[in-house]
């Protein structure tokens, strides 16, 4: 791997993370974002790095010096690529505008450039083609806090390069990460494949009234030594999504236990606005 220049297309939640992350570990990067207006609302964001950095990572000064010194800052596509080795693609969840910026980005960005996007919930396989370049593009997924919450799933699809897959699980180590290379494309990457089914399970239990929310957390924990149950967690995850989740499933399945647990959480979560951890109460108070 010998990538040194970045480009974060999508300056907002994730991008920036991604941005000042690679910046902090000595990638040249650049951010790029649809107007300059955004761009300075950007800017805004990653001063606060600075602080956060400090109190997680015990960063010092001078290493934050440099990672500021890495960055640059454009709305001109052409431009914020011309020198990219890879471009992370972290604009938002929307198919159609995904679309749409592949479309844009593969007529200013030179050949060596690999594309990996950041979607969390779309596979690179709906992309591939509107690359223009499929076996240089992947996902390469991020958590939320990535600083320290430093998992990067790496998924390529059918005509991923095996070669650019190993050059992009080698720069999420670089910048920090632990990187987690999956074998083929699986919507929900390896974490939510996983957590998603869980919490829907959990919550399945209590809206069929088998049991409370906090004994099903104390049975998780006692049993299996975790450190949280399903219901701490969805506190922790906010109640919105886990209740979007819940009823997207519910509407593609008709199954009427998922029907009613998106009912109880609607009931008596997001009708209340007890959203979990970010509004003070969820199944737990804060
Ligand atoms: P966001 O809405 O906070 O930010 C999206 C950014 O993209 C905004 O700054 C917006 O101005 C910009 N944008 C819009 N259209 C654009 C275009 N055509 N070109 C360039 N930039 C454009 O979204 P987010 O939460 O940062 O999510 C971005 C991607 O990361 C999504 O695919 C999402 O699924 C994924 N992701 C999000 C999280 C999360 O916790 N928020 C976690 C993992 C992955």
């Amino acid at each position: 791997m010998d990538y040194k220049n970045i480009t974060v297309a999508g300056s907002g939640v994730l991008g920036y993370q991604i941005a000042f992350q690679a910046a902090f570990h000595n990638f040249k990067v650049t951010v790029y974002d649809i107007n300059d207006e955004i761009l300075e609302k950007a800017k805004a964001k990653f001063s606060t790095m600075s602080a956060v950095f400090k109190r997680d990572l015990n960063a010092t000064d001078a290493q934050l010096e440099v990672a500021f010194a890495n960055l640059r800052y454009s709305s001109n596509l052409a431009e914020a690529v011309k020198d990219a080795d890879l471009l992370i693609e972290a604009v938002p969840e929307n198919p159609s505008i995904k679309k749409d910026f592949y479309q844009k980005l593969v007529k200013v960005a030179p050949e060596k450039t690999v594309f990996a996007t950041n979607s969390s919930t779309l596979l690179p396989s709906q992309f591939a083609e509107v690359t223009g370049r499929p076996s240089k593009f992947l996902a390469l997924h991020f958590a939320n806090n990535i600083w320290i919450n430093n998992t990067a799933e790496i998924m390529g699809h059918p005509a991923t390069d095996p070669e650019i897959f190993k050059d992009v699980v080698a720069f999420a180590t670089a910048i920090g990460m632990l990187a987690l290379p999956l074998k083929k494309e699986q919507p929900g990457y390896l974490l939510n494949s996983l957590l998603v089914p869980f919490l829907s399970a959990a919550t399945s239990l209590v809206a069929n009234e088998v049991s409370d929310p906090q004994i099903i957390d104390k049975t998780w924990m006692k049993a299996t030594g975790a450190p949280l149950g399903p219901f701490a967690i969805i506190d922790v995850v906010g109640i919105n999504t886990v209740f979007n989740i819940n009823k997207m499933a519910s509407e593609a399945s008709g199954d009427p236990l998922k029907i009613k647990a998106t009912k109880y959480l609607k009931e008596n979560f997001i009708d209340t606005n007890k959203l979990g951890v970010s509004t003070g109460e969820g199944f737990y108070k804060y």
